[in-house]
Parts: C-alpha cells; structure tokens; sequence
C-alpha cells in the first residue's frame, strides 16, 4: 500500500500553503483536491484584501498561483475527496474516492466550509433551475433579469453588487434592520440604484412552473420578520448568500468539534485531539473566515508537521 508522510485534504489557500511549508521541509506531500479545486475563492470575483495584491487579484487566478507555488516544491494533486480516515491506527489508513487505500504518517484536515441554504423544500426543488449558492457562478444567466440574494454579510452585499451589473434589479433579502457586512461593502450596496434592500424580511417560500424537465423559478414569497405580513416578488434567480458550513463531516466521532462542525485545535496550534493530525483553514476558524487568515494556519500546520516528524 503507498505510504506517504503528510497527507493534505483540501486545496484552498491552507491547504496550498500547508504544502508549500511540508514539501520545502522534504516532507513528501500529496494533496486530495476535492470536489472543488481550489476552494471557494474559486467561485469569487476580485479578492483586495490579501496581501501582495497591490491591485487586487481575482479568486481562480490567486489559487492557481497558490497551486503553482505548491507544485513547485514538488506537491503531488490528486482528484478526488478523501472519504473515510482510520485513526486507530499510525501510520493512518486512508480511504481514497478514486486510489484505494493509502498510509499517512501525518494529516492535514484543510477542507473548508461549503455554502449554507435556508432549508425550504421549495428552495431544493428549485436548484439549478433558478436557486443558487454561487452568484460568481450562475449570474451570467440572469442578464438583464430581476434577482434576489438573501443575507446580510459580505457575500451577500459582494453577491448583490456583482449581479447588479448583470441584472436589471437586484433585491436583498436582510432578516434583520442591519446589515453585518463591512462599512466599505454596506456603502457600495446602497449606493447602487439597482439594488432594493428588503429589510427585516425572510423567505417563506418559492415557486414557479415546471418546463419539460426542469423546474423553473417565476418568484418568492416572503414575509416581515416582526408583523409577519407576507409579499411576492417576481425574479429568476435567487442566490443564497447566508453563510457556510464546515466540511468536518468525516471527522464526526474522531475529531474534536464544536456544536457547528467546526474542528477544534490547540491554542495557538493546529494540532487536534489526535497527535499527527492538524488542521487549519475554514474548517477550523468560525470568526475570521478570511484566504489570508488560511493561509497562515495552513503554514502553521506545514511547520507542526515538520516537527511532528522530527519528533517520531
Ligand atoms: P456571515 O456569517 O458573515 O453572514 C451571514 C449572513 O446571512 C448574516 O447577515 C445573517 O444574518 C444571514 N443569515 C444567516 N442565516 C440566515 C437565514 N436563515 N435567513 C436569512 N438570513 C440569514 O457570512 P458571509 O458568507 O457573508 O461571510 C463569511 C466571512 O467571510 C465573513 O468573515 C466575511 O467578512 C468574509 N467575507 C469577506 C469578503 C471580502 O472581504 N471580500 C467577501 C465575502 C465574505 P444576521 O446578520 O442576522 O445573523
């Protein structure tokens, strides 16, 4: 069976710089990409808040620069996810979705967090035929359109800009009278004309009329958060913006994680419950969710791996 020494799961910008740190350490490295190379910052437009960017870099081509840099201290990318870890063992027993089995003496959890949707069975029925979790991804189809986005942070407000230049209105959907999104992203908001903000309103429901295979979305329903009095709004799209979850999924039962999924490490470490395996990135940080922030407890995790080795 191969046996490597660090195994990283996940390829956004922690796990790229974990690998930078593992493989300049002669560490052989191999990182499992997931469903989505790259992460969520693959699904984002202009990034100008990291460091080095002096004019702003958009998501896909930072990552790839991340992925080349990477590359270059010798890291091998794999397709696929990685769907079951034995940790009753060391090294770890690693089932792949696509390579058999393989050994790790070392683990680096770097898997993210995913988009979260309301929850509305009408919402489900609805996806890819109008209901979206990615704005950067499906605007394009909405030209000259009226959409909506529900949320109140800086993905919403980044959401509700982008599509406003795409679409002919844009309606955002806020539960409360406020919106948590950063001053700079609130201003660009509500000085854009095409946008309406709905505040203090939530979803009840969606619907729309079936076209041959497809469900296709006319409008939603929806309702003020304290009178409760209902209004229907016509769009095409409508983007959910309120949120992520951790991938920790896999981890259930063999890593320590909060009430939310989110794996907890040693302050001011990446270390986890069980020795060998750290984590760093999304997974692991529900208060700053930042690329920057990522990538730094993904350069933690390469060096306490490289000193985890040293130790064994
Ligand atoms: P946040 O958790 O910051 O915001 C989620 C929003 O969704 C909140 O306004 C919340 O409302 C609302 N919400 C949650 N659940 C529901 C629900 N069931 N119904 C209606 N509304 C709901 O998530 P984001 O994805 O916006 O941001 C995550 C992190 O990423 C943040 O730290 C953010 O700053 C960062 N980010 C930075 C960007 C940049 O700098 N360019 C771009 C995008 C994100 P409420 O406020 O009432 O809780």
């Amino acid at each position: 069976m191969e046996h490597i020494e660090c195994l990283i799961i996940g390829s956004g910008p922690a796990g790229y710089t974990a690998a930078i740190y593992t493989c300049r350490a002669d560490v052989k490295t191999v990182i499992y990409e997931g469903i989505q190379p790259g992460g969520q910052l693959t699904q984002t437009t202009e990034i100008e808040n990291f460091p080095g960017y002096p004019k702003g870099i958009n998501g896909p081509e930072m990552m790839d620069d991340l992925r080349q840099q990477a590359e270059r201290f010798g890291a091998e990318m794999r397709m696929g996810e990685i769907t079951a870890v034995d940790v009753s063992q060391r090294p770890f027993r690693v089932t792949t979705e696509y390579d058999g089995d393989l050994l790790a003496d070392t683990i680096i959890v770097a898997t993210g967090a995913s988009a979260r949707y309301l929850g509305l069975p009408s919402e489900d029925a609805f996806k890819g035929g109008g209901v979206s979790g990615c704005a950067t991804c499906d605007g394009f189809f909405y030209k000259g359109k009226d959409v909506a986005v529900v949320g109140g942070g800086d993905t919403a407000c980044e959401d509700a800009t982008y599509l406003a230049k795409i679409c002919n209105k844009v309606y955002l959907i806020v539960r409360r009278d406020e919106l948590r999104a950063s001053k700079a992203m609130q201003h660009r908001v509500l000085n854009t004309p095409n946008i309406e903000v709905l505040w203090k309103h939530q979803t009840k429901e969606l619907f729309g009329e079936q076209q041959g295979f497809m469900k296709k979305l006319k409008g939603a329903v929806l309702y003020h958060s304290d009178t409760k009095v209902e209004r229907t709004i016509i769009i095409d799209g409508f983007f959910v913006a309120i949120g992520h979850l951790p991938n920790t999924m896999i981890f259930k039962g063999i890593l320590d994680m909060d009430a939310d999924g989110y794996l907890v490490t040693k302050p001011k470490s990446t270390a986890t419950n069980v020795e060998g395996i750290f984590a760093c990135g999304d997974c692991q940080d529900r208060t700053y969710r930042q690329a920057i922030v990522a990538a730094g407890t993904g350069a933690m995790a390469g060096i306490e791996v490289e000193r985890f080795l040293l130790r064994q």
